[in-house]
């Protein structure tokens, strides 16, 4: 790990710590050990505010990041509950994804962007993930979207209307 910001940049993220890169072999499967950076760590995953710390959840958990080069890339991080003060005990956010989700912010981005300039099987077949997740993650996308939070700058304006179970303007699908 010498080059720690090398590979925040490879992997996408930003406010995380990256502990260790392993190849697994077996499952052809780059495994990146991460933690939320200290600022963004006992976050709830609703709101983003600071809360006490509750437990520590289900345990490790992963999220689908983008392939380096042919190989499939997955974070893999602790996933502890904090005690919120409005939303009660939840799952802490993490700052390479969205609360509840198994994709990483960029994964997310480009699977909703891709789905508005190509097909269905090229979508599926490139990013290599199922029809149905692809519209999962555009609802997604999209609620953040419609909540002023448009990390896909420019996604209104393309317009994402071809795509899955896309949400009309009034959020329903
Ligand atoms: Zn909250």
């Amino acid at each position: 790990m010498r080059d720690v910001s090398l590979w925040g940049a490879l992997l996408g993220v930003k406010k995380t710590v990256i502990e260790a890169v392993e190849y697994d072999e077996d499952a052809d499967l780059v495994v990146a050990r991460v933690r939320p950076s200290s600022r963004a760590r006992g976050r709830c995953g609703v709101c983003g505010r600071r809360s006490a710390g509750y437990d520590g959840g289900a345990g490790r958990r992963r999220w689908r990041a983008l392939d380096l080069g042919t190989v499939k890339v997955v974070l893999e991080a602790e996933a502890p509950r904090v005690s919120c003060r409005e939303h009660g005990v939840v799952v802490a956010a993490v700052p390479w994804a969205r609360h509840d989700a198994g994709h990483t912010y960029a994964f997310d981005e480009t699977v909703a962007w891709l789905a508005t300039q190509a097909s269905k099987s090229t979508v599926t077949q490139l990013m290599r993930v199922a029809w149905r997740t692809v519209g999962a993650i555009i609802t997604r996308v999209w609620a953040d979207v419609e909540a002023g939070t448009d990390r896909l700058e420019g996604l209104t304006r393309i317009g994402i209307d071809e795509g899955p179970q896309v949400p009309d303007r009034r959020g329903r699908p």
